[in-house]
Order: structure tokens, then C-alpha cells, then sequence
């Protein structure tokens, strides 16, 4: 299965804010302190779900660079130091993005219009 591939990325650290653009023409938005607190990395995570770390404090956060791995992930880290979590692009487009697509699904439990 071919991964969506992120075709721009812009990042705001005026506004905390990260876009991605995907090649199936979905717009993803997310905030820098959304991304910190679900870092995906095995620090964050743990091994099993009751290991995870609940991180708070970050609204402030901002991020300092976006590197591509592989064609499957981007490495992003933040000013607070961490620099460890791999954001695959399969979470991005459908987990963790905010835009208000998803997020409109969310708060409605995916009810009538
Ligand atoms: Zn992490
Ligand atoms: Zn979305």
C-alpha cells in the first residue's frame, strides 16, 4: 500500500502551528503543543499503554526542525529539548491532524450534519 505523501510543509512558530499538505488533497493543521504532548516516541509511549507519559505544560512549545525520514515519517523536534519523536505519515494525516474536518467528526461522534 502507498503511503500519502506530504506534497507541502509549512510551519508558523509565530502561531504555533504546523500544515501539511497531502498528495490526496487533504489539509492538515495541527498546533506545535498538540504534536509535543503525542509525541510518539518510546519515551513518551512507553512499551505498553500504561507506561505513557502524560506530558502537559507545552502550550508554549514551539517547533525548531522537521526532518523527512524515509519516505514514511518526518523527525520533529521542539524547543524544549526533545527531538526524538518519528510522526509517521499515516498518524499525521489520520491521528493526530486538527483540522476542522477531523476535528468537526470528533466532537459530533460522527452524527447527523
Ligand atoms: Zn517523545
Ligand atoms: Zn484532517
Amino acid at each position: 500500500m502507498a503511503y500519502t505523501m506530504p506534497t507541502a510543509i509549512r510551519n508558523y512558530n509565530k502561531d504555533g502551528r504546523l500544515e501539511i499538505d497531502w498528495d490526496d488533497g487533504h489539509h492538515s493543521v495541527y498546533s506545535h503543543e498538540h504534536l509535543r504532548v503525542t509525541c510518539p516516541c518510546a519515551d513518551c509511549r512507553g512499551h505498553t499503554p500504561d507506561q505513557a507519559k502524560v506530558i502537559t505544560g507545552k502550550e508554549n512549545v514551539r517547533i525548531t526542525s522537521i526532518e523527512p525520514v524515509g519516505h514514511y515519517a518526518l523527525q520533529i523536534a521542539f524547543d524544549d529539548g526533545h527531538d526524538t519523536g518519528l510522526y509517521e505519515f499515516s498518524e499525521l494525516r489520520h491521528g493526530f491532524c486538527q483540522c476542522p474536518e477531523h476535528t468537526a467528526r470528533e466532537s459530533t461522534g460522527g452524527g447527523e450534519p
